[in-house]
């Protein structure tokens, strides 16, 4: 049985880390694995959630099986951050997730429960994982232009021009903040455009919220998703709190659905789920949580959320000042911008400079140190890339 499989190509950016580690060069550089790093390149627990996880540790009375929505209070509290303070009522329902990819695979399951004929549109370029997750649900999944890595432009009539011809009940992915990989980000002006072409084409947007708060600040990077649910019948928010808790690896996230037919929706959510985790981990949403019923230990988290937020846009400004060339990093948001480099080139800073990133020229700029920055564009210029 087992003969007729084939090998699959080994992940990149994990290999990296490998290499990273074994790499004796003390000044090297590692922008790859798109993890957030503070200033002495570690991704600590957060303060909030550590001191969340000291009560939960002392004060969990059981175990047991919560069932397969998941902590439905974590996914309560969660509601306001997503949403804004406008109470949604009936209108919405969320389901706990493993992760922001948890979130994605159950609304793609969710989205082919519902028609079987589903099509999905995602940007190019975007997160590699995008596809496979929902090509592996079964839908039909298209791409609309969204940047120019040589211009370092969003591509922002064509985007629109594709989604104009995309068939009524089609879903489109939209990065609600900190794009990756490009960093680019619509403004309000655009989002405003592509759900009032939402509205007009009767498409379905499913926004991917992984960043929420790393980018210009929790409902600054919200706008996106609170004006579609403003506008429009039927959206869906795939959130994770892996990134803006720093949870990664506890797999902690929600699947937020808006639309009418509630209780439908909520009893497809969970028979969802439960064909695929049963019941997802509870560690990291019990922790997340904690830390939201705490106005405490929520004041903590907003304030280190900042904190990382104006670290990533402090090393930001730092390379786009070192080196003016690269001005567009100082204008993009999030964890990662995208160079135009050939994988030989990004080979070459790797072997020759010690910088460690994607073959795609994908950068996480929170690998970087403000004091780095001189280093780092030297290396690209060493290169001729600036
Ligand atoms: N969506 C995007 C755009 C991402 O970059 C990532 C993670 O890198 C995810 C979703 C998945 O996040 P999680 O680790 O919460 O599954």
């Amino acid at each position: 049985m087992f003969e007729n499989l084939s090998s699959q190509p080994a992940d990149e950016l994990l290999g990296l880390i490998k290499l990273f580690h074994i790499d004796p060069r003390q000044n090297k550089l590692d922008l790859g694995v798109g993890v957030y790093k503070d200033e002495h390149g570690q991704t600590p627990v957060m303060h909030a959630v550590k001191l969340a996880e000291e009560m939960l540790l002392r004060d969990q009375k059981t175990k047991s099986y919560l069932g397969p929505e998941g902590d439905l209070r974590f996914v309560q509290l969660l509601q306001p951050i997503v949403f804004g303070d406008e109470a949604l009522g009936d209108r919405v329902c969320g389901i706990q997730t493993t992760g922001g990819s948890g979130a994605l695979r159950v609304a793609g399951d969710l989205l082919l429960r519902a028609d079987p004929s589903s099509r999905l549109w995602i940007s190019a370029p975007t997160w590699p994982n995008h596809r496979p997750i929902f090509s592996a649900c079964g839908l039909q999944v298209l791409d609309y232009p969204y940047f120019d890595t040589a211009s370092q432009k969003i591509l922002f009539d064509e985007m629109l021009e594709t989604l104009s011809k995309a068939r009524r009940g089609d879903a489109v992915v939209l990065h609600g903040a900190c794009h990756n990989p490009s960093g680019a980000d619509l403004n309000h002006a655009q989002w405003d455009a592509v759900i009032a072409l939402c509205a007009e084409r009767g498409l379905l947007p499913l926004f991917d919220l992984a960043y929420q708060g790393l980018g210009e600040g929790l409902d600054e990077d919200a706008y996106g998703v609170r004006k579609a649910v403003g506008e429009l019948d039927e959206v869906m928010i795939a959130q994770s709190c892996d990134k803006n808790f720093a949870l990664y690896r506890e797999r902690t996230g929600a699947l937020f659905v808006v639309g009418r037919n509630r209780d439908a929706i909520a009893s497809n959510l969970a028979a969802c789920a439960r064909t695929i985790w049963s019941m997802p981990p509870d560690h990291g949403a019990a922790t997340v949580r904690l830390v939201l019923e705490s106005a405490e230990l929520a004041l903590l988290w907003r304030e280190e959320l900042a904190g990382m937020r104006a670290r990533i846009n402090a090393v930001r400004m730092r390379v786009a000042e070192v080196e003016p060339s690269l001005a567009f990093v100082g204008l993009q948001r999030g964890l990662f911008s995208n160079l135009a480099l050939s994988p030989e080139a990004a080979q070459w800073l790797r072997d020759e400079h010690g910088v460690y990133l994607s073959r795609s020229g994908r950068i996480n700029v929170a690998g970087l140190r403000v004091g780095d920055a001189e280093q780092f564009t030297r290396s690209l210029r060493a290169i001729g890339y600036v």
